[in-house]
């Protein structure tokens, strides 16, 4: 369902997500957020790296990115510019090796890891986000699948979700960045149902 005259948004959600869409249509929607946990940011939200990379993930994520960068910097996000290490791996094997070579590589000494903490990216089968409609339950919008950049795109998904909710245009500096809706659609995942 597309309507252009919803006037309640519920979020399921209080992530960077479901916050970041929840402040893009509260000028607009009167906007209630769910949240589950005790507190905001609780799973996701709450493991992130802070990194903002232009190179992360395929086209159309560095599209989605590169048009959040501006509005991360003029709204006081990024505070400095670091380094940054990658490290795989979840186990405590794996985080044992890595703290290993971490110490053989360099001077920094980290001892034992006193809390082992790993969080989950959720990944859409395209490692693309999902915005929009579904089109098989009406008033429902997904806004997921932001995988490991979930922040760096937050502004731009959110500046798309308001639209979209609205069943407006993208915005010109979104097309012209080759970002359209039907590339992020949930209906893409969606195959015909069998004709009997
Ligand atoms: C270790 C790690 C490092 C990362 N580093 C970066 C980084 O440097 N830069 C970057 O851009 N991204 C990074 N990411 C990715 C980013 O953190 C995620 O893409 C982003 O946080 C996803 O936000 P979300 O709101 O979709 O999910 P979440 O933060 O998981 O929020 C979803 C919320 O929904 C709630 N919820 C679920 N079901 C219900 C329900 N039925 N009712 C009520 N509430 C419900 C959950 O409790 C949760 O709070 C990293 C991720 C991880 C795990």
């Amino acid at each position: 369902m597309q309507s252009k005259s919803i006037q309640k948004i519920v979020v399921i959600g209080g992530g960077i997500a479901g916050l970041s869409l929840a402040a893009a249509v509260q000028p607009w929607a009167e906007v209630t957020v769910l949240e589950r946990e005790p507190h905001l940011g609780y799973h996701a939200s709450g493991r992130s790296a802070a990194l903002f990379s232009e190179t992360y993930g395929n086209a159309l994520v560095r599209a989605l990115s590169l048009a959040s960068r501006q509005a991360i910097i003029d709204g006081g996000f990024a505070a400095h510019r670091r380094g940054a290490l990658h490290v795989g791996g979840v186990e405590d094997s794996a985080a044992a090796i890595a703290v290993d070579r971490i110490e053989q590589a360099t001077s920094l000494r980290i001892g034992r890891p006193s809390t082992p903490w790993a969080g989950l990216r959720t990944f859409s089968p395209d490692r693309t986000p999902v915005i929009g409609f579904d089109p098989r339950l009406p008033g429902f919008f997904w806004l997921g699948g932001q995988g490991g950049y979930g922040f760096q795109v937050s502004l731009t998904l959110a500046r798309l979700g308001s639209v979209l909710l609205r069943g407006q245009p993208l915005p010109d500096d979104l097309t012209a960045r080759g970002i359209t809706s039907a590339a992020l659609a949930p209906n893409r995942f969606i195959t015909p149902a069998a004709t009997p």
